[in-house]
């Protein structure tokens, strides 16, 4: 099935206009018909495998409201995440708790909603969690390999292959339901192959489970997929998806298979709107140019996510003129560098910038560092008079030199 591309969410010019002249930037705009679309996409190219969203991505409540009402189950890791969902009117049994450590503020709350789905890697959870929801479901997660992935995620989880059926006996000893075996080969994964093997080491592990009398339903491949065309990464997500879909329908015709897909659910699903607040003109030759927003907000995820967003500049000269720029954030930290010796128009105080694929691991980390406020999230869908007025003629905009 060749290189399916899918349409990254982007306002025009226009749209971009329309609404910083009633909302001041810097702000998210994101799209629910793409989350949308975007877990349609899943489906259709990963049908054997049920959905939990892992809502750290994008805790939105109109991203949470759209995806509850496409049935889908989710992945919390929090009270705080499970408190979101049940303002939403999402039940605990549409919810799987798939921190490894739990805290017991989390415990309580799952006992309270109704969630008895759990991960587990090690054996000091196991006694926590048949305290708090005793029979609960329990899958235990191992360490896969995988150094395909922007995140590494199992030097920090995961059992050893070798411990899992230890530990999900002990459950069991525990009074807790053993259900089955989960993995994440790490965030933004660029291959099919990590999931191939960790799928065969499940498969291996499953066999064994049922020859010792542990007979196993379920099997969580979690997250990972790619959101395309990050840092100009062409992957054919359909493609890989469809293969890990072929080894889960060849391997497991037996079992539940769930995949806890976070980035790829938002990932291209928002923009965000800066404006330029500061020029200077570096003895190098560089044009430093200062954003409403940085690193400490809304780009958080250049830093924590390792991620690079695709930029538009919206400049009123244009972009005939490119000259080296460096794009800096409003506070006063150093660190503070969005993007160093890039081609840019010349641009001045008051032009915009547009940032994309912006709709994961991006707002839920803005930090409050230096007073500055939280750039909110609009949605597109709601926002009716910029989409209706984008064909109006230009807002004049206040511009400095
Ligand atoms: C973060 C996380 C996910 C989502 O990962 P993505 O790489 O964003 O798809 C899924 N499952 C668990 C347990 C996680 O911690």
């Amino acid at each position: 099935m060749g290189c399916v591309m899918r349409r990254e969410f982007w306002l025009s010019a226009a749209e971009a206009d329309q609404l910083a002249a009633r909302q001041e930037t810097p702000f998210l705009v994101a799209s629910v018909d793409r989350v949308e679309e975007n877990y349609r996409f899943l489906r259709r190219h990963l049908p054997h495998a049920g959905v939990y969203y892992a809502i750290k991505a994008n805790p939105e409540p109109a991203v949470l409201r759209r995806m509850a009402a496409l049935g889908t189950h989710f992945d919390v890791a929090s009270a705080g995440e499970m408190e979101m969902l049940a303002r939403e009117g999402v039940t605990g049994d549409r919810m799987i708790y798939a921190n490894t450590v739990k805290d017991f503020r989390g415990l309580r709350m799952a006992r309270n909603i109704g969630l008895h789905r759990m991960t587990f890697d090690a054996v000091s959870e196991i006694g926590k969690m048949a305290d708090y929801v005793p029979g609960a479901d329990v899958l235990v997660r191992i360490c896969v390999k995988n150094n395909k992935a922007l995140v590494d995620l199992n030097t920090k989880f995961g059992a050893a292959p070798e411990d899992a059926l230890p530990l999900l006996r002990q459950a069991r000893d525990a009074g807790l339901h053993p259900v089955g075996i989960c993995f994440h080969v790490g965030s933004q994964s660029l291959s099919a192959a990590a999931y191939g093997e960790a799928l065969l080491l499940a498969r291996a592990l499953f066999d064994q489970a049922e020859r010792e009398g542990l007979h196993l339903t379920d099997l969580d491949i979690g997250g990972g997929f790619p959101v395309p065309d990050a840092e100009g990464l062409s992957v054919d997500v359909a493609g890989m998806l469809e293969a890990i879909d072929r080894q889960i329908a060849r391997l497991f015709p037996d079992l539940a298979v769930w995949c806890e897909p976070g980035r790829f659910i938002p990932g291209t699903a928002a923009n965000l709107l800066t404006t330029v607040i500061g020029v200077r003109q570096l003895p190098s030759g560089t044009r430093m140019v200062t954003l409403d927003d940085g690193l400490y907000g809304a780009l958080s995820g250049i830093l924590f996510d390792h991620w690079q967003y695709p930029m538009r500049f919206l400049s009123e000269r244009g972009g005939k003129n490119q000259v080296l720029t460096t794009l800096v954030g409003p506070s006063c930290d150093g660190i503070d560098v969005v993007a160093r010796d890039i081609l840019a128009p010349e641009l001045m105080v008051g032009d915009h910038v547009l940032f994309g694929n912006i709709g994961a691991y991006a707002s839920v980390s803005e930090t409050r560092f230096n007073g500055f406020s939280m750039a909110p999230t609009l949605i597109w869908e709601e926002q009716e008079e910029a989409r209706q007025m984008a064909d109006e003629p230009a807002i004049q905009k206040k511009q400095y030199r």
